[in-house]
């Protein structure tokens, strides 16, 4: 329902799960955050409200200067943690809003390619789908690129790659999703409110935009791949 994501000079746990505070006026039934630790994926996940993650985290912290964020609204599967997001498949961790209204077969074509699924959401698919792209070689950038139109339905998607921990990649089809400029770090939020403490210099992604998001560039491209700009405005939502 809600997504964060900071591309750091420093940690960013914390940010993030601020972020989904500023989130949670769009309700939801569970939350998780992803970071990406040397090297490794590193996630936190709890049902109901933000303070049971709040304790995940304190009992157990998160480090990394890269990472996703997500408040979850249950479409597909039940509010548990395993249905919780970040969904991690190989080297590829995701963060989904809305819905992908084809998950059907493309879980079926993917567990007939012999992939294993561990949870019963419809996101997960689409971190499978990235996932074999970038094991058959490609970059994130092919892999997302290829993966973008074969998705039906509203969504609003962020990518975190192990082996790439300098970039997050934004999607948005039907759903919002903006990027936010920041110094020497940039940012992803599903609305400016969510980014307000980090930076007032956002940009709203267009329908079927998606944006490769590092620490001093972001590149939008649009929905047939061609590089593009899009307004950078000072969002004015206050902090
Ligand atoms: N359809 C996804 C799920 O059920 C995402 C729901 C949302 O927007 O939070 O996990």
């Amino acid at each position: 329902c809600g997504i964060v994501g900071i591309v750091g000079r420093e940690a960013v746990a914390q940010r993030l799960f601020d972020g989904l505070k500023r989130l949670e006026y769009r309700g939801y039934d569970s939350a998780g955050i992803c970071t990406v630790q040397n090297g490794e994926f590193e996630r936190r996940r709890a049902e109901g409200k933000l303070e049971n993650l709040a304790r995940e985290l304190t009992v157990e912290p998160l480090y990394g200067d890269v990472g996703i964020a997500h408040t979850r609204w249950a479409t597909h599967g039940a509010p548990t943690v395993d249905n919780a997001h970040p969904h991690i498949a190989g080297p590829v961790a995701l963060v989904h809003n809305g819905i992908i209204e084809n998950f059907k077969p493309l879980r079926d074509e993917l567990l007939a390619d012999g992939r294993k699924f561990l949870s019963e959401t419809d996101s997960e698919v689409v971190a499978h789908l990235v996932a074999r792209e970038i094991e058959r070689g490609a970059s994130p950038t092919d892999a997302v690129a290829t993966v973008l139109p074969r998705l039906h339905g509203a969504f609003a998607i962020a990518f975190l790659f192990k082996d790439y921990p300098d970039q997050i990649i934004g999607a948005r089809m039907g759903a919002p999703l903006t990027v936010g400029y920041g110094q020497g770090e940039n940012y992803l939020g599903s609305d400016a409110l969510a980014l307000a403490p980090l930076t007032q210099k956002i940009a709203y992604l267009e329908e079927g935009d998606w944006a490769v998001v590092e620490r001093d560039r972001i590149q939008i491209y649009d929905r047939a791949n061609q590089p593009v700009t899009r307004v950078i405005v000072e969002s004015g939502a206050s902090s």
